[in-house]
């Protein structure tokens, strides 16, 4: 039937087209979470059909993030369908096939069982892939680059030298593992005083861009330390999507993801 064999050449073109972005940081609370959401929204944004892996076991975070808390994908003939969200950007969070207390708790193998399933889910037309990976370089990333072969990775970290001791350890490992580095993205960069205004620096100013520099990967560029941020990704409405400042700095972070 020639329907079929157009179907199936089809699907085989987008299977090698498909480009998988892995998110990583070097230890948990950096901002991974948030990046790979509004990096994934920022590059729907600029016309590609994007679908997100949540991978992190010990903080599922995508679904609330993406404002579809509680929501189960179905699965037919053993395959998972990624759950439609608000903003045009379908997901697949490890915190949707297991309770996320339980994940935690989840032995390598499994965890990288659940990786594949998300990845060989029914992604129909989407191009890109933005995968928030667990904190760190376990079981789980070493999956994502031995069988799942990422077009790149973005690796996320705050301005703190501690932090970024943490990052080259994840930039080094993914190197190590031949998937280019995208680049880095300072995120918790500079404070703005919401009752003066004066910008405070938390955490230093400017270390990931020097360190970027020194290690000779791209710059990506710096997401403020906003408490609008905070509060928007708790209420799962990703600041990419409104139209202050911090929305521009994670728009041009995509943008240069996507070049
Ligand atoms: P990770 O995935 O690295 O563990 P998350 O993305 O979950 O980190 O972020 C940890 C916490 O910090 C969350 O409450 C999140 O809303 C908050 N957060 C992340 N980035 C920012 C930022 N730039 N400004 C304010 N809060 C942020």
């Amino acid at each position: 039937v020639p329907g079929v064999a157009t179907v199936r050449v089809a699907q085989t073109s987008q299977r090698t087209t498909r480009r998988i972005v892995a998110v990583a940081s070097g230890k948990g609370g950096v901002g991974k979470s948030t990046v790979s959401t509004n990096l994934a929204l920022g590059l729907h944004a600029l016309g590609r059909r994007v679908g997100l892996v949540d991978a992190d076991i010990y903080g599922p975070s995508q679904p609330m993030l993406m404002g579809v808390e509680g929501t189960k994908p179905t699965a037919h003939d053993k395959q998972l369908q990624p759950v439609s969200t608000p903003y045009g950007v379908p997901i697949l969070s490890m915190g949707q096939l297991v309770a996320a207390d339980q994940a935690v708790a989840w032995r390598g193998p499994m965890a990288a069982g659940a990786l594949g399933q998300m990845l060989d889910a029914n992604w129909s037309n989407q191009d890109v892939i933005v995968v928030d990976l667990p904190p760190g370089t376990g079981d789980v990333q070493l999956t994502m680059v031995q069988k799942h072969r990422p077009a790149g990775a973005v690796i996320v970290s705050t301005p703190q030298d501690l932090s970024l001791i943490d990052a080259k350890r994840a930039i080094d490992f993914f190197v190590k593992a031949g998937v280019p580095i995208i680049g880095l993205v300072e995120n918790m960069a500079g404070y703005a005083c919401p009752h003066c205004g004066e910008i405070s620096d938390p955490f230093g100013n400017g270390g990931a861009e020097a360190a970027a520099g020194v290690l000779g990967i791209p710059f990506l560029g710096r997401i403020p330390l906003d408490i609008a941020i905070r509060m928007a990704s708790d209420a799962g409405v990703p600041p990419v999507s409104g139209n202050g400042a911090e929305a521009t700095a994670f728009r041009q972070v995509a943008a240069k993801v996507d070049t």
